[in-house]
């Protein structure tokens, strides 16, 4: 609760107001600090509700010690002029029950009309480094007052060359200031420099981010000409590719019941799971895949959501994701609890810029990998081709190489063994009670205890 947090009632009322009623973690962790006065780093990303985090510590600080009279009291950068947008629309709504005010300096506007609002001597300046830099040498800006800096997304300004106006500026502030620094790692290689000018001491607080979430698995990717191939490289993956437990991804519902009853009808067993199914069935499907008795599903994010299922180690994108953090909730489902996972993701050609997309997201290269017997036509874009492989990726090595008539390394159950030479069962059956024969699966069945 943000009332635990010892705020003052008029950012209290502000935040309710916003409907905001649970502190995010990176608020709970960094409030308590900065309102203690102490220099801070934080490692978290754009979502986290980070930027609530420094500006209610920053406006507790202007309400605890009003100075009418001074100049900007406090500082945030932020690299891009749409983030400092942002930023000045929370600080005021979170200021709302204040006379606190707040006002952004950017590149592209207008000279003249910036320098007469910032005569106004609003308390809270956010900016782009560019254009602040210049107000100092011009002389149309100081910080002399300056008590609360914030450089937000220290590691995007960063890449995006801005080290030196952010040095220009810290040098501009008073020693005598709390300084926060926000970056989504806080490993990046130029942020140390940074942090030893402008930072004293300060805590550390590292939240989880997406890269983190998904470091344990190994992701890979094959490329596929249509759906078809897709489908004979999925059935090989299944087949082949050791693992415990998988679930394969479709971006439709309607997709996912056709290829997934498709592969009933041919006597796998298989379960299927989207948001139209009724309640029950899903949670049928769901017992029967945590007890092992189904050992794959195929899902849309939608029913996938939130899944936590122990044994999981093998998420196949048959369509690619959408977006960034769909991809990262999606393979997130396989190495749980800091396990070894495995994502594969199926490529064709009007996925590949998707697919490079989340790459650059998550800072990952997914391997490229191809399997004999299977290689399409389709090697990538005309550019990747002429390097020879996919820009970043490493060509895969052994497993791959295997043909699809080698035997699988995959373990097999008693269960399993008793049911060759069985009947095979119609297709609406094949999911039936969970005895139901089981015509190619190969995979193992730990019983998951979650
Ligand atoms: P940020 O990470 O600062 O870019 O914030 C991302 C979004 O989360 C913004 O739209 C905020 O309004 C919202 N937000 C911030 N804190 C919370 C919270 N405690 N609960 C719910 N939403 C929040």
């Amino acid at each position: 609760m943000f009332s635990e947090l010892d705020i003052n009632d008029r950012i209290l009322k502000a935040i309710d107001q916003m409907g905001i009623t649970q502190p995010t973690p990176v608020q709970q962790e960094s409030i308590p600090v900065a309102l203690e006065g102490k220099d801070l780093l934080v490692g978290a990303e754009t979502g986290s509700g980070k930027t609530l985090a420094f500006v209610v510590p920053l406006l507790q600080k202007l309400l605890d010690t009003p100075k009418p009279r001074s100049g900007t009291r406090g500082l945030i950068l932020t690299p891009t002029r749409e983030l400092a947008e942002q930023v000045e629309n929370m600080c005021a709504e979170l200021a709302a029950f204040t006379q606190i005010q707040v006002q952004s300096v950017c590149g592209g506007e207008n000279w003249s009309n910036q320098v007469a609002r910032l005569r106004k001597n609003p308390e809270i300046l956010v900016g782009t480094p560019g254009r602040l830099k210049e107000h100092l040498e011009r002389n149309t800006l100081d910080f002399d007052d300056l008590e609360y800096l914030v450089l937000d997304e220290a590691d995007r300004m960063l890449d995006m060359g801005f080290k030196d106006e952010m040095s220009f500026i810290i040098d501009a502030c008073p020693t005598e200031r709390q300084t926060l620094l926000l970056s989504a790692t806080l490993n990046h290689s130029k942020l140390q420099s940074l942090i030893n000018v402008g930072l004293k001491k300060p805590v550390r607080l590292q939240l989880a981010t997406a890269q983190d979430a998904v470091e344990t698995i190994t992701q890979q990717m094959i490329l596929a000409d249509h759906p078809g191939h897709k489908e004979k490289i999925l059935l090989w993956l299944l087949d082949n590719e050791e693992h415990e437990k998988g679930i394969i991804f479709c971006n439709t519902r309607a997709f996912a019941e056709q290829l997934g009853t498709k592969l009933q009808r041919e006597g796998r067993r298989i379960g299927i799971l989207h948001g139209e199914m009724e309640q029950p069935e899903r949670k049928r499907i769901l017992q029967l895949f945590r007890d092992g008795r189904i050992n794959h599903l195929i899902a849309t994010d939608v029913a996938a959501r939130g899944l936590d299922i122990e044994g999981v180690d093998l998420v196949i994108n048959f369509d690619m994701a959408r977006k960034g953090d769909e991809y990262v909730h999606r393979i997130g489902r396989s190495g749980r609890q800091g396990r070894k996972g495995l994502a594969i993701n199926l490529i064709m050609s009007n996925e590949w810029n998707l697919s490079a997309t989340i790459q650059r997201y998550l800072k990952v290269t997914f391997e490229m990998r191809s399997i004999a017997g299977l290689k399409g036509h389709y090697k990538g874009p005309e550019k990747v081709r002429k390097n020879g492989r996919a820009a970043g990726t490493k060509k895969r090595k052994e497993s791959d190489k295997r043909k699809s008539s080698d035997k699988p390394k995959v373990k097999q159950r008693a269960r399993d063994k008793k049911d060759i030479g069985k009947r095979r069962q119609p297709a609406a059956a094949a999911l039936g009670d969970g005895n139901a024969p089981m015509m190619r699966r190969k995979t193992t069945g730990l019983d998951p205890n979650d």
